[in-house]
């Protein structure tokens, strides 16, 4: 426990499970306290109940590809706790299909999570963390596939490209503001999603990481923790890749 985070507002997006909840769980026990979202369709938010954390933790749950839940729900949060400090932009949806099995629905889907929801979550929180007199900082989750590409993940990795970009573009408008935008690049973290993945891909993957092991959540959660706390102050329009090394 320790108090890096102490009187901060924090949004973590998708955090019922996987790289959102270790994110969620690390900022509470830095002392902030911390807006838990997901869609809600899935019985993974147990640990909630069970968390030493518990009275830190604020849940939110709507679909942030949803603007108008979006807007209310920011709202609310505001009204509730008066300001708004950190963002994590970390919901998002994967689908792995070779190129002649790309279907225009699975495509509207990752688009409307991974890149339309993150923005509107930006467009949301920005107008008020800018208000804010010790600014704020968004910290949007890609993907190295959207660095480096992969074969099987052209849709997925199309949206974890535009999330690079639209973090550079994000943080060239909003730094004047006092936000910094930046974005980080999970290699294969053992989540959820990962399970989801075809073997011979996976199998594919780890063989590429240098130091030899799969990412943990917690390793994902410990560059957003340096990415909302002032050690990072200076830091913005950045792409960190968390990746144990992996060679592309
Ligand atoms: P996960 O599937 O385990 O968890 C995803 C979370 O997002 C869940 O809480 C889910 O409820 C929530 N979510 C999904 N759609 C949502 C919506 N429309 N509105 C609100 N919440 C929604 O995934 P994860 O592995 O923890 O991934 C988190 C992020 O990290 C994603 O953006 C993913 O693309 C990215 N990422 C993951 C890996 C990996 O190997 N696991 C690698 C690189 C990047």
């Amino acid at each position: 426990m320790g108090d890096i985070l102490k009187d901060k507002v924090c949004i973590v997006t998708g955090s019922t499970r996987g790289i959102g909840r270790a994110v969620a769980e690390r900022y509470a026990s830095e002392g902030a306290a911390v807006i838990i979202n997901g869609t809600g369709s899935h019985p993974d938010d147990q640990w909630m109940e069970d968390s030493p954390l518990k009275d830190s933790l604020y849940p939110y749950y709507f679909d942030i590809a949803d603007p108008s839940a979006v807007r209310k729900n920011i709202l609310a949060i505001k009204k509730r706790f008066g300001h708004i400090d950190i963002l994590v932009n970390n919901a998002g949806i994967e689908s792995n299909e070779l190129i002649g099995m790309i279907s225009r629905d699975n495509m509207e889907k990752m688009f409307r999570v991974n890149v339309f929801g993150m923005i509107e979550m930006i467009q949301a929180v920005c107008r008020i963390m800018e208000k804010n007199p010790t600014g704020g900082s968004i910290i949007n989750i890609a993907s190295v596939v959207g660095l480096y590409g992969n074969a099987g993940q052209l849709a997925y990795s199309a949206t974890k490209g535009a999330v690079i970009a639209l973090t550079k573009s994000a943080a060239k408008e909003l730094s004047p503001k006092g936000i910094r935008v930046n974005a980080i690049a999970p290699g294969l973290t053992d989540t959820d999603m990962m399970r989801q993945t075809n073997p011979d891909m996976l199998k594919d993957r780890i063989s590429q990481i240098k130091m030899g092991r799969i990412g943990k959540p917690d390793d994902i959660a410990g560059g957003c923790l340096f990415l909302a706390s002032d050690a990072s102050a200076y830091i913005s329009g950045q792409i960190i890749a968390i990746d144990g090394c992996s060679l592309h």
